[in-house]
């Protein structure tokens, strides 16, 4: 077996330990007879699955009790719909940061729903960046605030959360799990699970639960989180098999030593990284200093025929999906919890061997192959 060192934004790499995991549990689960895919989610067998995710879930993020989490479908995507149809009421108006592509949709997404606010836009920023706290204009009696912790595809995070009057609610999609966080800052947050958590398919939603009690208006259950906190994500059939991967993930990361442990190691993994790349006078980081991402590490070439060229060499060395996203062009590394340290420094290495072949220095070149 040789996998390769994968680098992809979503869906991502999952800890090799887990795909061995699934591997093992199939076709046959725990001697149950059948594989977790095709037993009731109403039994036993899945049912001890659901409770487990939710368990580590909470373990991981240390949740008190008044937040509720939800196993939910439809994606982050979903949650952008869900949110103001749940907390934006008429006659209300709802903040959001427009931090870059992934805001921009949530904001598109709400406003069918409700009245919106942009209380900074700097989503065409280069670099890119989060806001300062003197770029926001805040709504008095604002429903609540959206932000996006970790912006995807521009490559760039919120290193301190803004304060916040209002319930304040975050986009986690590509970093949740990846950093510790004060929940209690949060009225509710939400992540699609392809990026850290499992594979796509399932939603992790954290919601206080006196919030979620108190929708705007009547919804079908599916989209009330009320609902699906009093059915506990069993309103309809969730994933079961997206789910059952999410307790293998979570379990990696427990044994791992849990969120502070990962995020030691993805500081570290970012660090070499953004230090390779401000050393090397060659290769251009994406996002202002003070809001580089830990997870997505954008930077650009002298040129897009050597972007082209660095994407393709990559991947014949196993460095696979560095394309930076369609919409803005250049590199991108995404180095999840799962990325190993390993996987950094061979991009390490091999963007060293590259420069020096660029750069019409080839003679010294000692670790290609
Ligand atoms: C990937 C991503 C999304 C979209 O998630 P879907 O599960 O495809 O709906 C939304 N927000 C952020 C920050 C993302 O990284």
């Amino acid at each position: 077996m040789s996998r390769a060192f994968n680098f992809s934004a979503g869906p991502a790499a999952l800890p090799e330990e887990v795909l061995l995991q699934i591997r093992e549990d199939l076709p046959e689960y725990k001697g149950c007879g059948s594989s977790i895919m095709e037993v009731s989610h109403r039994g036993k067998v899945y049912g001890a699955v659901h409770e487990e995710a939710i368990a580590n879930v909470r373990k991981l993020l240390n949740l008190p009790e008044e937040y509720a989490v939800l196993l939910l479908q439809g994606g982050a995507t979903g949650q952008f719909a869900m949110i103001p149809w749940n907390f934006l009421g008429d006659g209300q108006t709802a903040d959001y940061v427009n931090s870059g592509a992934w805001a921009t949709k949530a904001i598109q997404e709400a406003q069918p729903i409700g009245t919106v606010n942009v209380a900074a836009d700097i989503a065409k920023d280069i670099p890119t960046r989060m806001p300062r706290v003197s770029d926001l204009k805040l709504t008095p009696n604002a429903a609540y605030f959206h932000i996006t912790s970790n912006e995807t595809i521009a490559g760039s995070q919120w290193q301190i959360f803004p304060e916040s009057k209002a319930p304040l609610v975050a986009d986690m999609s590509s970093d949740i799990l990846s950093r510790t966080i004060d929940v209690k800052q949060f009225a509710l947050i939400y992540a699609g699970a392809q990026k850290n958590l499992g594979p796509s398919g399932v939603t992790l939603v954290i919601v206080r639960r006196d919030w979620a009690a108190k929708p705007v208006r009547k919804l079908p259950g599916m989209y009330a989180y009320a609902t699906q906190i009093k059915e506990n994500s069993l309103f309809n059939t969730p994933p079961c098999f997206g789910i059952y991967v999410l307790v293998l993930v979570t379990r990696w990361l427990i044994q791992q030593g849990g969120v502070e442990a990962i995020q030691k190691r993805n500081q570290q993994k970012a660090a070499k990284l953004y230090a390779a790349i401000d050393a090397s006078g060659f290769y251009k980081p994406t996002a202002e200093k003070a809001y580089r991402s830990q997870m997505n590490v954008t930077f650009r070439l002298p040129s897009e025929e050597l972007e082209e060229k660095f994407i393709q060499e990559a991947a014949a060395r196993k460095l696979l999906e560095l394309k930076g996203h369609r919409s803005v062009g250049g590199v991108r590394a995404s180095i999840y919890n799962a990325m190993p340290e390993a996987g950094v420094d061979a991009l390490i290495a091999f963007m060293s061997d590259f420069q020096r072949v660029a750069q019409g220095n080839p003679g010294k070149c000692c670790s290609s192959g």
